[in-house]
């Protein structure tokens, strides 16, 4: 051809016409703020692998996110740091846990804002795994202890409805136990809470990215005779995107509203090929290792900070995710001036 016929570039002259042909969008509804509860008061402890990021007392807790709402985050995720942990993670179900007393001191001063909140057992067990340890059954190399999975399912269903009760929005399992979708949904239906829908972790990653994570949220499992040492007898192996979709058809059937799969940015396949499989609302979670990275190489000076954010998770948009969960969420905020883009 003496000359290109179709040309794409002329779709790009004028700022315009690109935003007239954009086929993805980013604003701040698509963005929920994970936030770290901890006991006292006036409490601001900084993450140090995480930059901007802190465990907050609820009062704090209530400041930061009314200062979020402000910027246009109208949705957070909450987790845990208890007074105490046990074996089997009591303060997990407690109404007057942590979790509980900050959700309903976010309910009564920013009403507006949607609160979920994560649950797990790992913050609050003493050995840090997502459910009860029990002596193995069968051959655990390693480890003599195994995460019991279905003595974990009505732990968790009385969790969730503790937060339920407290006005939690949402639910969000993140423990991987085989059957806590169905467990959690009939806890919830028993107690009245048939209405508060269940976002389920439902394909989420072993993995090394959420490291600076296990800082914020004190939930790195203990080394300690048989406690297992990570958590890929529950969670997925990075090496496989069928079984994440196995996973999700799992959680569809035993009644998750929403599904996620967890980290973002390197299994932004699966995402897609959840979306392209799925009808129900995806979301994605940009997490901690993601976020300190991003932090690290601005701190340096290697990149510009505000432009590889929102690229980032303009991106995690386009591979198929409606929302996504990040910590990046009130700066995003910020950057977008409440508008899309
Ligand atoms: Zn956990």
């Amino acid at each position: 051809m003496a000359f290109p016929l179709d040309r794409p570039r002329r779709l790009r002259r004028t700022e315009a016409l690109r935003a007239l042909v954009r086929e993805t969008t980013l604003s701040p509804d698509d963005l929920v703020w994970p936030l770290f509860a901890v006991p006292g008061q006036r409490v601001r402890n900084a993450v140090k692998s995480m930059p901007g990021v802190f465990q907050l007392s609820v009062d704090e807790l209530v400041a930061e996110a009314q200062v979020g709402y402000e910027s246009g985050v109208r949705s957070c995720i909450l987790f845990g740091v208890p007074e105490r942990k046990d074996a089997t993670g009591s303060e997990a179900w407690a109404d007057d846990g942590i979790i509980p007393r900050a959700v309903r001191a976010l309910k009564q001063k920013v009403p507006g804002l949607l609160v979920m909140t994560d649950v797990c057992m790992c913050e609050y067990t003493d050995h840090g795994h997502c459910g009860v340890l029990e002596p193995a059954r069968v051959g655990a190399p390693g480890a003599e202890l195994v995460v019991d999975n279905d003595l974990t399912l009505p732990l968790l269903a009385r969790e969730a409805v503790a937060h339920a009760r407290a006005g939690a929005d949402v639910v969000a399992p993140s423990d991987m136990m085989d059957g806590r979708v169905a467990a959690i949904r009939r806890g919830l239906d028993q107690a009245g809470f048939s209405d508060v829908p269940i976002l389920s972790y439902a394909a989420k990653f072993a993995g090394a990215f959420y490291g600076p994570f296990r800082d914020a949220a004190e939930s790195a499992p203990r080394e300690g005779a048989g406690i297992p040492r990570d958590r890929k007898g529950y969670q997925m192996d990075p090496a496989n995107a069928r079984e994440a979709l196995r996973e999700v058809a799992l959680d569809v059937a035993e009644g998750a509203d929403m599904v996620m799969v967890k980290p973002a940015v390197p299994y932004l396949d699966v995402v897609r090929m959840v979306r392209d499989r799925f009808e129900v609302p995806v979301a994605a979670y940009h997490v901690s290792g993601e976020y300190a990275m991003i932090k690290a190489a601005a701190q340096a000076g290697w990149i510009d900070e505000e432009r590889v954010v929102l690229e980032t998770l303009l991106c995690i948009r386009r591979a198929g995710a409606d929302f996504v969960l990040t910590y990046h969420a009130r700066e995003a905020a910020r950057l977008l001036g409440g508008g899309r883009r």
